[in-house]
């Protein structure tokens, strides 16, 4: 029984019935039509939380490749492998001055699960520079197109995590980039940072240096700290609800998203019901970043779920507000 300790960023010593790393569309075809719990398709397992040993096939994308498929007088046309680790595509498209994923800098995982949660970071989410995939339906084989619409994009969700989750294996992704970007540095602490690296233009490099050493300074490394970056998404209540909690707790952050609708920070959230610091059995919720729940000392994914409903619970009855996890639980 192959075991996954090595291929999830938490560090959890779960075992799978096979290992099947899948290089090619051909690769899949021994492990089509099965039934729809039988396999689980794994790109970097950095945003998953495996629950106990899986009895099913493990589909590893290890599709590779970047070709430039189009190029316009303003965008150029990525066709990027599935397997390939997303934040190398970042730098290969900052070596060759293509703009619109470097505050997409550092995100661990493969560029094949990118779009299933639809990766986000400082103002930029992946659907303002995707053009379409392809994916490989798991019953029959066949590739189909995905366009930007099909994919059903929102917050930290897509198709592939709601309706088709685990029919379809994700083999290529194509990004429109920008030859002349544009920059997007009004999210977060970028421009202090730009600032204090003395950078008066910025570029594709400095930008990408900055969320670097921003995301460096606040997230723990999973190769340190076995973790899945943010544990729940951000919660998104009714204006009407938002201004009901600030009666009660006025320095609450919040922020305008769709009309009527506001969106809360789930780490405020936690952090105000003393959670912050705090372990479980052998999980915690990380020190430095409520958001965060971490491998403590030989966690089992059981601990750190049941930290998550600890956490759910409290932020519950303090607040009324749902928590849903952002980490995808396999069992
Ligand atoms: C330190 C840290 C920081 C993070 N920061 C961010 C952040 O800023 N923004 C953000 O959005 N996320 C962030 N994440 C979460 C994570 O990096 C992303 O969700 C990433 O896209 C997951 O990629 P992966 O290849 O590791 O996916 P996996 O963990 O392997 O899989 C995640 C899910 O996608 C499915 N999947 C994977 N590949 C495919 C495929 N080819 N076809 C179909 N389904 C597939 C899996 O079955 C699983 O359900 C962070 C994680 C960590 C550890």
């Amino acid at each position: 029984m192959p075991s996954l300790k090595s291929y999830n960023s938490f560090g959890l010593d779960v075992s799978c019935s096979q290992l099947a790393r899948i290089k090619k569309n051909s690769d899949l075809s021994s492990f089509l039509n099965l039934d729809s719990n039988a396999s689980f398709i794994l790109g970097g397992g950095s945003n998953i939380l495996l629950l106990n040993d899986l009895n099913k096939v493990v589909l590893k994308n290890e599709i590779k490749g970047k070709d430039i498929v189009k190029e316009t007088a303003k965008h150029i046309f990525v066709r990027v492998g599935g397997g390939e680790n997303w934040h190398n595509f970042v730098k290969w498209c900052i070596q060759r001055g293509y703009g619109g994923v470097e505050n997409l800098s550092l995100i661990p995982g493969s560029v094949g699960a990118s779009p299933m949660q639809n990766i986000g970071a400082y103002g930029v989410e992946i659907k303002d520079v995707f053009h379409s995939l392809e994916a490989i339906d798991l019953k029959t084989g066949r590739a189909k197109n995905f366009s930007k619409s099909s994919c059903q994009f929102g917050y930290r969700t897509s198709v592939f995590k709601t309706s088709l989750k685990g029919k379809y294996f994700i083999s290529n992704v194509t990004f429109k980039l920008s030859k002349s970007p544009e920059f997007n540095l009004g999210y977060g602490a970028i421009l202090n940072e730009l600032d204090r690296l003395k950078v008066t233009k910025p570029s594709l490099k400095t930008v990408s240096k900055a969320i670097i050493n921003i995301r460096n300074s606040k997230l723990p490394d999973p190769k340190l700290i076995g973790n899945a970056g943010s544990f729940f998404k951000n919660p998104i209540v009714s204006s009407k609800k938002c201004n009901q909690l600030l009666a009660n707790f006025p320095n609450m952050p919040a922020y305008s998203n769709v009309p009527y609708r506001k969106k809360l920070s789930a780490g405020w959230l936690i952090q105000q019901t003393g959670w912050k610091g705090k372990a479980h059995k052998g999980a915690a919720c990380y020190k430095n970043h409520a958001l965060i729940l971490i491998n403590n000392k030989n966690a089992k994914g059981t601990d750190i779920l049941e930290l998550a409903e600890k956490i759910q619970k409290s932020v519950i009855d303090k607040f009324g507000v749902e928590l849903s996890p952002e980490v995808n639980l396999i069992s």
